[in-house]
């Protein structure tokens, strides 16, 4: 085939523009980038080669080639890796295909307009192959399928603008070269980070990519002095020698003694290890001897990734047997709650030839993580006691998914809500900060019989609804549900030691102090009266409501909606139309307040039988406790016209 010119996708050419306008002021990381992608493709490699020897082309030895070239200005990074057929050329250098990557981008655009430093971003995220636009005027890959025709190879090349040209070439060993031809900027001795000198590079791989798992190579000149017939050096006589060396240690930080590790080489090793940027918040490094052998090195991120709760998300930990690595992702070996853990495992234990299928089945494999599992859930509950401010932190990047976690127990496994429920925070009517269930239990006054709730978007809203007035006056506590999966995950732990929750906005508030009954009575005696009225409420509103009652909650409101003891909430109803699921509704209940001057106005309405006036304030009414609960009134316009005829007539 000959040479094609292929435009960039579109967010192709947005995240290319951001590398060739260089924000990010850490170039050098490019080279972590371009080594760690060397590192994967032979990790895919490795793996492929466990079932089809033929792939390795009878060349086992795995290696990463560095090459600066002070003549010619370029790096080359070559691996002998898996390497890409044309498609996957296409496929993975031409597209972003990473919601990952995407979410980056409307970040950037967001940061942008808002007036943030983008660099403050760009760091959060590995940019991966574009970033050698950072110091490169042009890139050329030419890479070739392991086991595949050695004149199939293809040669890719880009000058970072908005197109790259791409044709058949051979290449004689398999895997991936890269060349980058340098900008000005980036050779010569004066030039601050000089990509062409062997021993700067040497500094950040060592830097960098020191625990990569395979040797990085170089070749360096070597002068030493001329030699003569009995070995001795000559004076004043120099030769020049050039010798391969590895510049990487290679030395799997988790095979040291504890006792040898400073807490910097495991900061340094997540960092280098896991392509992250910044250091973990917290780490663990467990060995275990016992039924199942095994080192652990586990951390938890600083941040969690834009795409945590995506399905391109890959979550799991590296596996390793005898330190030789076997996979990337094991997804199996924690449960998904913990899905932003990183970090590896090393047992003896787990088998090397072993298929990814059999090996998740693995009784080792279980035994592993579930004592991991808890020594993680066990190191949180000290956090908590001991570090409130590193837990709320942790809290607020990944509290969201202990919570999906204990909703998705419903259908499962009962014991996450156990092992989880105490590691919980939500915020609270008491003050701004964050409170656990155990604490929102022990400020519970005597008479305060349920653990009471309310849900919306923030704090405000929640403070202005009219239910929170009665309780507030009582010095009741409410959690504030800010998050639309908390009150799912309430729903789901239906009890907290032996407190059952109430929404404020759901059923009977059951307020069972003696001014509460005083309301109760009075109420029902109200309701009493009022049979006629609220039956014409319900009959002229029809099925947009199931039910119109006296409110026992309400102080200065005229009324609000609130969802019957069973089936979902509104704000559940809510979150499931928003997933494109209307099956779910709530049975909504208009509630009056009968002390509201405006129950009287209704009063009289009914009593008038003007049937038009009273259903247009039915309908006025109903529109209205939507409208508290953030809900758009089903017909708008109709809504805008009544209160306009009102005012009219006002
Ligand atoms: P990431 O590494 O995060 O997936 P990159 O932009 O760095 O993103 O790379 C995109 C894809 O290109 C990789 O996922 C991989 O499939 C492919 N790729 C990159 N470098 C190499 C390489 N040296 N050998 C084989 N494939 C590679």
């Amino acid at each position: 085939m000959s040479k094609e010119t292929m435009e960039f996708q579109a967010e192709t050419k947005q995240l290319l523009d951001l590398m060739v306008n260089s924000i990010y002021t850490n170039k050098e990381i490019f080279l972590r980038e371009l080594i760690s992608n060397a590192s994967d493709a032979i990790d895919k490699l490795h793996f492929e080669s466990l079932t089809n020897r033929e792939m390795l082309e009878g060349d086992e030895n795995f290696e990463i080639f560095l090459v600066p070239d002070k003549n010619s200005h370029t790096l080359t990074i070559s691996d002998n890796g898996i390497g890409m057929n044309r498609d996957e050329v296409v496929e993975n250098i031409g597209t972003i295909a990473k919601s990952g990557t995407k979410a980056f981008l409307e970040q950037m655009a967001k940061a942008k307009s808002e007036g943030v430093s983008e660099k403050d971003l760009i760091g959060q995220f590995g940019v991966g192959f574009y970033s050698a636009f950072m110091v490169a005027d042009k890139v050329t890959l030419v890479t070739r399928r392991a086991g595949s025709e050695k004149n199939s190879a293809t040669r890719w090349e880009s000058t970072g603008d908005g197109s790259y040209t791409i044709e058949e070439c051979e290449k004689e060993s398999r895997g991936t070269i890269i060349t980058l031809e340098l900008k000005s900027e980036f050779f010569g001795e004066e030039s601050e980070l000089n990509l062409t000198d062997d021993w700067e590079i040497r500094q950040l791989v060592k830097k960098y990519s020191d625990y990569v798992r395979y040797p990085i190579k170089m070749n360096f000149e070597i002068e030493e002095s001329k030699k003569d017939d009995d070995g001795n050096p000559i004076e004043g006589e120099k030769i020049t020698r050039s010798e391969i060396r590895t510049v990487n240690s290679m030395q799997p930080l988790w095979t040291r003694p504890k006792s040898e590790l400073k807490d910097e080489d495991y900061r340094e090793f997540f960092k280098q290890q896991f392509r992250e940027w910044e250091e973990p918040l917290e780490y663990f490094h467990t060995k275990a001897e016992g039924t199942v052998e095994y080192t652990a090195l586990l951390c938890i991120p600083k941040r969690a990734p834009f795409n945590l709760y995506y399905s391109d998300f890959e979550a799991g930990v590296q596996l390793y047997s005898r330190h030789v690595f076997i996979m990337d992702k094991c997804k199996d070996l924690l449960p998904d709650y913990l899905r932003f853990i990183k970090g590896l495992v090393d047992s003896p234990d787990l088998s090397l030839n072993i298929s990814r299928e059999l090996l998740q089945q693995s009784r080792e494999l279980k035994q592993i993580g579930r004592a991991l599992e808890k020594s993680i859930l066990k190191q949180l509950s000290k956090i908590l006691e001991s570090d409130r401010s590193k837990y709320e932190t942790f809290w607020n990047e990944f509290g969201k998914s202990f919570k999906i976690g204990i909703y998705n127990s419903m259908y499962g496994n009962r014991d996450t809500v156990d092992k989880l429920k105490d590691l919980l925070m939500f915020a609270s009517s008491k003050d701004q900060n964050l409170t656990t269930l155990k604490e929102y239990v022990s400020r519970m006054p005597e008479s305060q019989k349920k653990i009471f709730y309310a849900t919306a978007k923030d704090r405000e809203t929640i403070e202005s609804l009219p239910q929170m007035e009665t309780l507030k006056e009582k010095g009741f506590e409410v959690l504030y549900l800010l998050d639309p999966v908390d009150e799912f995950t309430l729903e789901t732990l239906h009890e907290y030691s032996e407190k059952h929750f109430q929404s404020i906005a759901r059923g009977d508030l059951d307020l069972d102090d003696a001014e509460s009954q005083e309301v109760k009575k009075e109420t029902e005696e109200i309701a009493k009266t009022s049979e006629d009225l609220l039956k014409s409420i319900k009959d002229s509103l029809g099925e947009k409501i199931s039910e119109a009652k006296i409110s026992t909650r309400l102080k200065s409101s005229a009324v609000c909606l609130v969802a019957s003891e069973q089936g979902p909430s509104i704000s559940m109803e809510q979150t499931f139309a928003e997933m494109k699921n209307p099956m779910f509704k709530a049975q909504r209940i208009l509630e009056i307040n009968p002390k509201h001057a405006l129950f009287e106005k209704l009063q009289q309405l009914h009593e008038s039988k003007d049937d038009a006036k009273f259903k247009d304030a039915c309908e006025l009414l109903y529109d209205q406790a939507l409208l508290i609960e953030g809900i758009l009134p089903e017909n708008p316009v109709a809504f805008a016209n009544r209160v306009a005829d009102l005012m009219a007539r006002a």
